[in-house]
């Protein structure tokens, strides 16, 4: 079954073997998680995480 990510839209296969679902990745699962904590202080700690735009085009911290 699909769902969507909470954090980008982006649709994915719902996998128990993904350990980060309902969303498609540790980035948006943390991304959703700083939305209430700190906005940016997870991203100031991992610049591993800088994806290519188009990979989300709806992110929502820009
Ligand atoms: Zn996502």
């Amino acid at each position: 079954m699909k769902v969507k990510c909470p954090t980008c839209d982006k649709e994915q296969e719902y996998s128990k073997d993904n350990p980060f679902r309902p969303f498609c990745s540790e980035r948006c699962k943390l991304i959703d998680l700083g939305e209430w904590a700190s906005g940016e202080r997870f991203i100031a700690g991992e610049p591993d995480w800088s994806l290519p735009e188009d990979d989300h085009p709806d992110q929502p911290l820009h």
